[in-house]
Order: structure tokens, then C-alpha cells, then sequence
């Protein structure tokens, strides 16, 4: 077993199961629905996580995992700060979110202020993770058409203030971010 492999955090699943156990999914008859749609809050926190980032000196880019309403994971682009070639913002929350079950991953949505690159929705795919929801893809789109056409539900954004943190990065350090995809 590697050192990755060994890494696992069966504690914060199970606790996300047993909240989810004790909260009552059906009131009034009615059946409530988690809040994993394109939640405020959650785009707030992928945001919270670039400007993390920014000020660690590196790409200004967040992300977050939601499990039925809960933060499982969250991550930012790190390949500044760790001398990094593959911790983009969506894989070190996914990294971070630990070793989940594939139903989890299924029940998951992935918050990323940035439209995710080939590699980052590589990842989503594998995992099977069904929604995405995207800050903007003004500066950036990676692969949409092709994750919509795997049954991925995408939701654009277009948040200003995701627009702004890449639009003022590029301009004072366009070489890190040309760096980053590839260019
Ligand atoms: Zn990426």
C-alpha cells in the first residue's frame, strides 16, 4: 500500500452519513431537496479558496466538493506553491476530500470558480461526479461540450468576481498562468 493509499479519512464520511441519518429528509409530506444546485455559499467558498491562493502567492483559482449539502472537500490551485504539475484547484479538493465511495462521488456536485481544464474534468469523469457548477469560462473553457456529453449537468455561472481574480492575475503574471494550461 503507498502513502496515498494509506490516507483515508473514514471519519468524515461517516460522519457525513450519520448527519445525513439524522436529518429528516421528509417534512410535511413534503420531500426536501439537499442543496446541492448551484448554491451561493458554495460558489462563496470555491471564491474563499482562490483568493487563499492569491495570497500564498499562486493561481487564483478554488474549489469545493458538496455531499448533499456539506463541504467534503476543498482545494486551490497549488502549482506555485508546492512546485506542483497536476494540483490544479479541482484536484487538490478532490485530493484533499480524501478516499470516497463511488456513491458518494455520485451524489456529488464539484464548485470550481474556473471552467474545469482536460485533466480536472478527466478526473470528475472518472469519478462519475454528476453536476459541475463553473464561477465563469470566460477566461478559460475547458472541455464543456464533451463532459455535457457524458451526462455531466453543467451550470455556468459567470460570477464577476471569479471574472475579476483571473482577468487581474493574467495581467501581472501571465507567464504562470500560460504555465498552467499548457501554453
Ligand atoms: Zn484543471
Amino acid at each position: 500500500m503507498s502513502p496515498s493509499e494509506s490516507r483515508v479519512r473514514p471519519s468524515r464520511v461517516r460522519s457525513h452519513h450519520s448527519a445525513l441519518g439524522r436529518t429528516p429528509s421528509v417534512r410535511g409530506g413534503r420531500r426536501l431537496r439537499p442543496r446541492c444546485g448551484p448554491g451561493p455559499n458554495f460558489l462563496r467558498a470555491a471564491i474563499d479558496e482562490a483568493r487563499q491562493g492569491l495570497v500564498e502567492g499562486g493561481i487564483p483559482i478554488g474549489s469545493v466538493l458538496v455531499i448533499d449539502g456539506t463541504i467534503v472537500g476543498r482545494g486551490h490551485n497549488r502549482r506555485v506553491q508546492n512546485g506542483s504539475a497536476i494540483l490544479h484547484a479541482e484536484m487538490d479538493c478532490i485530493e484533499r476530500a480524501g478516499r470516497l465511495k463511488a456513491a458518494d462521488y455520485r451524489g456529488s456536485t464539484l464548485y470550481s470558480t474556473l471552467s474545469p481544464c482536460d485533466m480536472c474534468s478527466g478526473t470528475a469523469l472518472l469519478y462519475a461526479i454528476p453536476r459541475i457548477v463553473i464561477g465563469e469560462n470566460r477566461t478559460f473553457q475547458g472541455p464543456e461540450d464533451y463532459v455535457r456529453s457524458r451526462g455531466v449537468e453543467l451550470t455556468i455561472v459567470n460570477d464577476p468576481e471569479c471574472m475579476q481574480l483571473m482577468r487581474e492575475f493574467i495581467a501581472a503574471r501571465a507567464e504562470l498562468w500560460n504555465e498552467d494550461i499548457g501554453v
